[in-house]
């Protein structure tokens, strides 16, 4: 028998069956204000990461609408269609209700049974002790998403670990980071701080911007296009922003860094780079030179596609508008497992133009000088995150999911315990199944806290049901942005069901683990009016305003003619990286090939749709009705070729041999030949989750081949190919 087998979360109580039409019915029919009392509630938005400010509305205590701060700077007063969907989350009748925990039957069989907060956290705190006292504190990992996750932070750390990872690190951002950290001494951060509010010239290189919907970043792309910005969009696919651009460059798949190498070697060698900018700021620039010398325009389109007077024309047009020229670094940079190089090329190339620290390129960040509730000094954790990374991935400065679920597997796995809080891990970290059996065979304990029985949950020991961002308070938004500013999420409703709140859930565990010092408080708001006291503020002041903007105290921008210390070892910006040579990677990038692609398989390329933020709100109702199923987007001689037609519906086989579930095809000139496209978050297996169970194709599954960045650890998911399986028969075609 298995220590501990995936139960599917359909099995975890037989209450509430819902009908979503019914359920869509009741949704549709919330009341409008003009008989009752009508309020408004700050809340900071949890729908994605990017964290708008909003009021929620309701009449008499019943929910009606979601709508923008106007006084929030960072999303100009307006939320995304996403945002005004949020009050879909608290409404969804299918979210966790109660505590449960894993119990094995009489026959062997396990189950899910619902359980009180008391048994439930004394399980958790049982086994937290056991694992302590036999391994050590630092043995527990937290991986996590969200803001919500600083509570649980705080309990580990005051516990003894500081094992703490988030896919958005080795499965996202983590490469782009990291390079910008490298070459400027700075990373892009969240909010990215790229300032296309005064870009003339705009680069986007696999980056869908529009089809993403980052509110405050799409606002000020649009406003650049109203103004007439030269937008260059390179991409396989005819994305929304590359039907935008006065450039689309359907570049082949995986040869980014080519065109990148090429572009730098045309402003080089037409001498269309900054020199100024480059005498003053940059060190490294002569071994550049020689090193693109190289890689003509010529060289680039056998590697690309892109003829060589199209690559010319782009980086003129680039050199043209600089510095006030942003070759944007994307935001999901883990593709083919040479990332951090590739981020690298895109850093250079924007210090060539000189956009870094100028209008129209990157502008400086600046956040609240918020203090930190006084708390006692946490123990110090006998192991870090390094101990997962086995001395690989040596510039990595998070731990990387991957390697923390590689180092949970087995009886001498380094982790016996995991607490997730708020990612879908099966969904999220690629080709993660068997790994993640295997992970639930050798650990501990695994706690899961969510506000929904994702796939995660049928791992769990223990499930702990939050309350959503619409029932609680949270940490003050407080991101480095373009203008500092505070804002409040507060509870605008009680909580539904039994579910609570993650900082008093976190206090609870606090306590029974002993750590009540860690949480010398009866109710997080406390914590919240002290901070805000420390700036001026209170919570009374936020609970009416839900934002505070606050003057800029350092220049947004570099000093024209000023030197400047980068923090980088040589304090210039470093084309050439001495810190990537002494590790013995490349010190200048090179072009890697992707994969070759076989015969009569595609390419299999993802991204994301307006109406969802990935596998986190595909069940919420209000979205479903926006968007319920992800399409497989194929071009027509492709179809015609395999004998597909426009709506039906076709399994995908990757070249290992794994099946998707179905899928419906979009027959569309807007991809090539070689690829395939959907949209990420859809094919869930959870029965639980009633709207979107079974509705569209799962892309993560279908990544096996993942391809590991040496130099961070990123997992590349672009390396995975694949063909079609017609329903009909199930065969090959
Ligand atoms: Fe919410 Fe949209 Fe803002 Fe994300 S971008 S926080 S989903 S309003």
């Amino acid at each position: 028998m298995d220590r501990r087998e995936f139960i599917k979360v359909s099995s975890l109580t037989a209450a509430a069956v819902t009908v979503p039409s019914i359920f869509l019915g009741g949704c549709s029919q919330q009341p409008r204000p003009g008989t009752g009392e009508v309020t408004a509630t700050p809340t900071v938005c949890d729908i994605c990461f990017w964290k708008c400010a909003g009021h929620v509305y309701s009449e008499n205590g019943i929910p009606w609408k979601i709508v923008g701060n106007k006084e929030d700077l960072h999303s100009n007063g307006r939320l995304c269609t996403r945002g005004t969907g949020g009050m879909g989350a608290y409404l969804d009748q299918d979210r966790l209700k109660t505590p449960m925990v894993r119990e094995v039957g009489k026959n062997g069989k396990q189950t899910f049974r619902e359980a009180s907060w008391q048994e439930a956290l004394d399980i958790i705190a049982k086994r937290m002790q056991q694992i302590a006292d036999s391994h050590g504190a630092d043995r527990m990992a937290m991986l996590s998403h969200g803001a919500g996750a600083s509570h649980f932070k705080n309990l580990l750390k005051g516990y003894g670990s500081n094992t703490f990872t988030a896919p958005s690190y080795a499965q996202c951002r983590g490469p782009r980071e990291v390079a910008f950290n490298l070459t400027y001494g700075e990373g892009v951060g969240s909010p990215d701080r790229t300032d296309m509010e005064h870009s003339r010239c705009i680069v986007l290189i696999g980056s869908h911007i529009g089809e993403n919907l980052h509110n405050g970043q799409v606002q000020t792309l649009s406003r650049a296009l109203e103004r007439g910005v030269s937008l260059i969009t390179v991409d396989p696919r005819y994305s929304v922003p590359a039907s935008k651009s006065q450039h689309w460059l359907p570049i082949k798949p995986g040869t980014d860094t080519a065109l990148l190498l090429a572009w730098m070697n045309v402003l080089i060698e037409e001498d269309l780079y900054d020199k100024a900018y480059i005498e003053q700021h940059a060190m490294g620039f002569d071994e550049l030179a020689q090193h693109v010398k190289q890689f003509p325009p010529e060289w680039a389109y056998i590697q690309t596609g892109l003829k060589p007077a199209l690559i010319r024309e782009t980086a003129r047009e680039m050199a043209k508008n600089a510095p006030a020229t942003l070759v944007h670094p994307g935001r999901h940079t883990t593709w083919y497992g040479d990332d951090t190089q590739r981020e690298r090329a895109i850093a250079i190339l924007n210090a060539l133009l000189g956009s870094w620290g100028r209008p129209g390129g990157f502008y400086m960040q600046e956040k609240v000088k918020l203090p930190k509730y006084k708390l006692p000094e946490y123990p110090k954790a006998k192991s870090n995150f390094k101990a997962a990374h086995a001395g690989k991935f040596p510039f990595a400065t998070q731990a990387v999911s991957n390697a923390v679920i590689d180092a949970s597997i087995g009886k001498d796995a380094h982790y016996r315990g995991w607490m997730v809080y708020g990612t879908n891990l099966p969904m999220t970290v690629p080709g993660i199944r068997n790994k993640l059996k295997q992970a639930a065979e050798s650990l501990d304990l695994i706690v899961v806290i969510d506000t929904m029985p994702a796939e995660i949950t049928g791992y769990a020991d223990v499930i702990l049901p939050e309350c959503t961002y619409l029932e609680r308070y949270d940490d003050l938004r407080n991101s480095g942005e373009r203008h500092p500013s505070l804002a409040l999420r507060m509870p605008a409703f009680e909580p539904k069901y039994d579910s609570k709140p993650g900082w008093w859930i976190a206090k609870q565990l606090g306590e029974k683990l002993g750590l009540q010092k860690f949480f010398p408080w009866k109710d997080y708001s406390e914590v919240l009016d002290w901070q805000l006291q420390q700036v001026g503020s209170s919570l009374a002041e936020m609970q009416k305003a839900g934002v505070k903007n606050f003057p800029r105290k350092t220049p947004m921008y570099m000093q024209e003619g000023q030197s400047r210390k980068f923090r980088t070892p040589s304090g210039k910006i470093e084309l050439v990286s001495s810190q990537l040579a002494a590790k013995g990677f490349d010190a200048l990038p090179v072009y890697t090939p992707p994969p070759t692609r076989p015969d009569d398989y595609y390419h299999l390329n993802y991204g994301r749709m307006p109406a969802h933020t990935f596998s986190r709100t595909t069940n919420n109702p209000l979205l479903f009705e926006l968007a319920p199923e992800n399409a497989l987007w194929v071009n027509p001689q492709i179809a015609r070729q395999h004998g597909i037609k426009n709506g039906e519906t076709v399994r995908l086989q990757n070249q290992d041999g794994v099946v998707s579930n179905s899928i419906r095809v979009r027959v569309t000139e807007r991809i090539g030949p070689d690829s395939v496209f959907m949209a990420h978050g859809f094919g869930h297996r959870s029965k639980k989750l009633q709207l979107t169970q079974g509705l569209g194709a799962d892309d993560s599954d279908l990544m096996t081949n993942v391809l590991i960045d040496p130099i961070m650890g990123a997992t590349g998911m672009r390396g995975n190919f694949v063909t079609f399986v017609k329903n009909s028969d199930q065969e090959h075609v």
